[in-house]
Order: C-alpha cells, then sequence, then structure tokens
C-alpha cells in the first residue's frame, strides 16, 4: 500500500508540474501580448529625507494592467520574464520609460528628485542586453548623478566579478548603485565592501521587527551604525508604523519610503504631489 501511495504521489507530481508548465507558456504567452502592446505602466514611491520630511527620490515601479484580468502584481511576472528573457525587453521599456520622466521632471524644475530604477542582475549580466541598455542611457540628456540602480545582491552573487565590472561602468556614466533587501540575503557588509554600491536599502522584513524584540532592534542599531561606518547611505523599506519611523530616526537612519509616508503612486498622482510640494 505503502509503494502504491508513493506511485500515487509520484504521478500527481507529475500532473502538477505539468500544469505549472502548461500555466508558465500560457503566462509567458500573454506577457509577450502585453510587452508587445505596452500593458503596463510605472508607478512612483517618495522617498524622504527622515528629520525633515522632504522628497528627496521617487523609486520607479512596475504595474501590469492587464485588460482583462486587471492589475497583475511585479512578484506576479517579474521571476517569470526572468526566466524566459523576456525581461530583456521588458526592462527596456521601463528604463526608457523612468528615463523620460526623469527629463520631464528636469524640464518642469524637479531635476533634484532622485529616481530609483530597479534592475534585474539577469539583465546586469547579459552581454546583450547591457550593452542595448548602455546604448539606450546615451540617447538621455539627463543628470545621471541623480539616477540610483537598484540590483538585489543574489543576482550580484550568482555572476560576481562580471556584474562588479557592469555595475563600474554604469558608476562611471555617473549612476549611483543601490544594493536593494539589504537583510534578506547572505548579507556582510565586509563582503559587501568588495562591491561598489553607494546605497543600502535595509529590507522592510528588518524594519518590520522594529520595535518588537529587543535582539531584533540591536541588531538593526549595529547595523545602521557599521554602514555608516562605512560610509554607506542607508534607505530603509517598508516603514509603516511611527515607531518604526522614530526608531530609525534615533539612530541615524537618513531615509526612507514606506506606506507610513506614501504608497507608490501613479503618473498623475506623482506629477499632483510634485506641483503641490516645490
Ligand atoms: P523592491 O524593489 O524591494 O520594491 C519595494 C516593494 O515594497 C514594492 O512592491 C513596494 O510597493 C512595496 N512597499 C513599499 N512600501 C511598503 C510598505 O510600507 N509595506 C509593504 N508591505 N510594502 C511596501 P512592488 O511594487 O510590488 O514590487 C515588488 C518587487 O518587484 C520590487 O521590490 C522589485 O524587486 C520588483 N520590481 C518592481 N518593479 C520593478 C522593475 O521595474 N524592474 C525590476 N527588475 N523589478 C521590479
Ligand atoms: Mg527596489
Ligand atoms: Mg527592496
Ligand atoms: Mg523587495
Amino acid at each position: 500500500a505503502a509503494k502504491q501511495g508513493g506511485k500515487d504521489r509520484v504521478v500527481f507530481y507529475k500532473e502538477d508540474m505539468e500544469k505549472n508548465n502548461l500555466e508558465h507558456v500560457q503566462m509567458a504567452n500573454k506577457l509577450q501580448f502585453g510587452i508587445e502592446n505596452e500593458e503596463f505602466t510605472l508607478f512612483y514611491q517618495p522617498q524622504f529625507r527622515l528629520n525633515t520630511g522632504e522628497i528627496i527620490g521617487m523609486e520607479a515601479l512596475v504595474r501590469w494592467i492587464h485588460p482583462i484580468e486587471g492589475f497583475i502584481a511585479p512578484i506576479d511576472f517579474i521571476p517569470l520574464a526572468e526566466e524566459t528573457g523576456q525581461i530583456y525587453s521588458l526592462e527596456r521599456w521601463i528604463v526608457k520609460k523612468a528615463l523620460q520622466q526623469k527629463q520631464q521632471w528636469e524640464k518642469t524644475g524637479f531635476g533634484h528628485i532622485e529616481l530609483s530604477i530597479n534592475l534585474s542582475g539577469k539583465t546586469v549580466a547579459s552581454d546583450v542586453d547591457f550593452h542595448q541598455l548602455e546604448m539606450l542611457v546615451t540617447t538621455f540628456d539627463v543628470d545621471y548623478s541623480k539616477i540610483i540602480i537598484e540590483i538585489t545582491e543574489t543576482a550580484i552573487i550568482s555572476n560576481i566579478e562580471l556584474v562588479i565590472e557592469r555595475l563600474n561602468r554604469l558608476k562611471n556614466k555617473g549612476f549611483k548603485i543601490a544594493l536593494d533587501d539589504f537583510g534578506t540575503g547572505y548579507s556582510s557588509l565586509t563582503y559587501l565592501k568588495k562591491l561598489p554600491i553607494d546605497i543600502i536599502k535595509l529590507d522592510k522584513s528588518f524594519i518590520n521587527l522594529i520595535p518588537q524584540n529587543n535582539i531584533d532592534t540591536l541588531i538593526i542599531k549595529h547595523i545602521l551604525s557599521l554602514a555608516h561606518d562605512l560610509k554607506y547611505e542607508v534607505v530603509a523599506e517598508g516603514i509603516e508604523t511611527k515607531e518604526q519611523l522614530e526608531y530609525l530616526k534615533k539612530y541615524y537612519c537618513k531615509s526612507g519610503q514606506g506606506y507610513l509616508l506614501s504608497k507608490p503612486l501613479s503618473h498623475e498622482e506623482t506629477s499632483d504631489l510634485l506641483d503641490r510640494l516645490f
């Protein structure tokens, strides 16, 4: 009976995989159609100087508005796009849109606003796509010192020498580099010192721990202090409560973003906000 049960499980597993594969293929086709028909839009989440409350930057976050299914979250298509290679064309569209937006801000008096763009490690590591990205960048006349490329640690570690070289090339163009989701990987600050990184983004899973538990908050306090000593800028992600905000300010975390301060905003909401503020 045990053997029979085992056999049943194998069969079930196989069917499950085939179902998943089919779903994957259908989703990839949908995504392809979406890319070709520009079903995407960029939202912008404001980033704040925590002690003054002023807006210093915006993080571009992609949104897929499917004509029938409606909103599809990045977590439901970015990993798939990375798997299929569709991330390349998608990301070219994202970077172009973001740079157009930056150019617009510069023309309308918001040139001091920094722009953060998330870049997949796949794009950075691909010869052809990275080259295309560099070409795209040369067609825009914007202040690259106010553009931050966000990349995750796993993306760097999987191809470390190559990615370091590419990040240095971006830095030579003026871009700043941020390490996204810090605290979710194998993060060691001394190790990270080898990487050409200017900014560390403390992951929201870290920020969530404030102020529930003494040990966790102690760890955050020391990460902030070590990051300062190593001359990194630190951006806290996912600030949702006043306690978290106060704690981060108390331990000299200069900037942050999160639902407490502002959710990601549509293009129109972003323009309205900037018009109102500046
Ligand atoms: P991320 O780059 O770490 O972006 C932060 C995510 O946290 C965003 O989710 C944002 O909406 C969300 N968030 C911000 N504040 C809060 C908060 O206070 N509480 C909570 N619970 N969440 C908050 P989103 O937009 O769904 O994006 C998820 C991830 O998808 C991003 O994480 C990034 O890794 C990826 N992604 C989004 N846009 C792009 C893109 O244009 N290119 C690439 N390669 N990846 C992207
Ligand atoms: Mg990010
Ligand atoms: Mg992040
Ligand atoms: Mg994240």
